[in-house]
């Protein structure tokens, strides 16, 4: 599915958060989002999922605007994954996985043997088809992430919006996390936009690349073409060294201390 992004501003009581964003993204695509602290990489998924709604500019999924979709249709084209996520009641993970159907279902109904056969493929696909009967909310921080990417997958989207997926993971977990995003969208041909805070987690998973910096993108393309000591310092305010590496990932973005 094409996402076509152009001029969407959005304000926070008056005060722009995303300015003049423009940007095309292609099925099968995994995009990352790259920029410093507050400079609008949530506000921008959240416009893309109907959270918020733009102030000016549209964004078009298929060249359809996504606010003229129904709200069950829309539902079932996107699955997003929020930064911040603390479950609170003891469900079994495989009945949160199964949540996941929700926008297939008419109200009150319960998901059925099928739905459930798709939450079961879901966290097999993500390899966490263990965690099915344990409790949502003893799990560790790694396993949590795996099973929400489960339920969105369950909701077969043809887009995956994810703020954050790696952050408060350990090393391993963050290359886990992000290597099941590739294979993802690689064998679905899901496009999926990532926020991310790893220049170098950025550039060894992702199609392409958006800096962003103040709520505007200064730069957007492969990972070779924009990251570099300039955007680099643009972006972050600080010196890097660029190390050529011989084998993909193409390059490694070194802070210099
Ligand atoms: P990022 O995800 O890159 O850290 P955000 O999209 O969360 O950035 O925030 C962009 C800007 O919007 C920041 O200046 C932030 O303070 C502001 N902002 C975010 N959420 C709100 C909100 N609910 N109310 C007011 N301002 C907000």
């Amino acid at each position: 599915m094409i996402i076509t992004v152009e001029n969407l501003t959005f304000c926070y009581d008056s005060i722009p958060a995303l300015r003049n964003v423009s940007v095309e993204i292609l099925g099968g695509e995994l995009v990352t989002i790259l920029g410093p602290n507050g400079s609008g990489k949530t506000t921008f998924l959240k416009c893309l999922c109907r959270l918020l709604k733009p102030k000016a500019g549209y964004i078009h999924f298929d060249r359809r605007p996504i606010w003229k979709m129904k709200p069950n249709r829309f539902a079932q084209q996107v699955g997003y994954v929020p930064q911040v996520h603390s479950p609170s009641f003891p469900y079994r993970v495989i009945d949160v996985v199964a949540g996941g159907r929700t926008p297939y279902l008419s109200v009150l109904t319960a998901p059925s043997e099928k739905d459930y056969e798709l939450a079961y493929q879901a966290l097999e696909a993500v390899g966490c088809r263990e965690l099915a009967e344990r409790s949502y909310t003893q799990l560790s921080g790694g396993e949590l992430r795996m099973v929400l990417i489960a339920r969105a997958l369950a909701q077969q989207p043809k887009i995956l919006l994810l703020d954050e997926p790696t952050s408060h993971l350990d090393f391993k977990n963050k290359i886990m996390v992000m290597r099941t995003i590739k294979n993802l969208v690689e064998k679905r041909q899901v496009s999926a936009v990532v926020s991310e805070h790893d220049p170098n987690i950025a550039i060894a998973f992702s199609d392409k690349i958006i800096l962003m910096k103040e709520g505007s993108i200064i730069a957007y393309g492969k990972p070779d073409e924009v990251v570099n000591e300039e955007t680099m310092k643009i972006l972050y305010e600080m010196d890097v060294e660029v190390i050529p590496l011989t084998n993909p990932p193409s390059k490694f973005i070194m802070p210099k201390y």
